[in-house]
């Protein structure tokens, strides 16, 4: 059933779009059947959950953290980790780069935008980003590289204003990437589209979508 879902998610999906399988609160054995399927790419969204799931299972996965993180728990997940999605501080991307460092590695990251109308969602504002990525003290962080972007649209069915939150989600990339990235191939990634709406973040431009419910049930 699992491997059903994920081969049909496969399928409607174009091959330069990243599937993460997002797999919080699900056990072992559903990932096990996800990653017999060939599935590499698990998103996790809290630091304690990621790391026991890395200790039980291949270390040819890529463990995405997609979840909002806290300063003093990157450590745990430095050695490993694949990519962040969810950076949307420069405190935070400091102290990547200070674990990343200690690790002898450097830790890829995504810049959280805050692109839906809720209050609650974490993320940036496009001003926001664009003042740490200009600032010198970015520019000391050896250890940290920013691949893309990253966003949740808001948790409606009207699709004309989540079609518009991803727009306006890849005008921000677009932007800082003809400000500051436009010579460096790494910044690509807009990670954005989730179980009810990746195919219209596809449409939109998504290189990543993060797709859990669809592929290992309800939660
Ligand atoms: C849980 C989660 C997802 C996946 O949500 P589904 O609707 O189950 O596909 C994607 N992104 C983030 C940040 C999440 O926390």
């Amino acid at each position: 059933m699992i491997s059903e879902n994920l081969k049909n998610i496969q399928a409607s999906i174009p091959s330069h779009v990243t599937l993460v399988a997002v797999s919080k609160t699900k056990p072992v054995e559903s990932l096990m059947e996800v990653y017999d399927a060939r599935q590499r790419v698990f998103g996790e969204n809290k630091v304690q959950e990621m790391c026991d799931k890395y200790d039980e299972m291949p270390k040819d996965i890529h463990w995405h953290l997609i979840g909002h993180l806290q300063t003093n728990k990157v450590k745990y997940i430095a050695p490993f980790v694949a990519l962040i999605h969810s950076v949307d501080s420069f405190k935070l991307l400091e102290e990547i780069n200070k674990q990343a460092l200690k690790n002898n590695r450097v830790i890829d990251c995504l810049l959280q935008f805050h692109i839906a109308q809720e209050e609650t969602k974490f993320g940036l504002s496009e001003n926001e980003a664009s003042e740490l990525i200009a600032s010198n003290e970015f520019k000391l962080l050896k250890n940290v590289r920013i691949v893309g972007v990253m966003g949740m649209a808001s948790f409606t069915e009207d699709n004309e204003t989540v079609r518009n939150e991803f727009q306006s989600l890849k005008k921000i990339f677009t932007n800082l990437k003809n400000k500051f990235f436009s010579k460096e191939d790494c910044f690509k990634e807009i990670s954005m589209g989730m179980s009810g709406d990746y195919l219209l973040a596809i449409e939109e431009g998504s290189t990543m979508v993060r797709v859990g419910s669809s592929i290992f049930g309800t939660r």
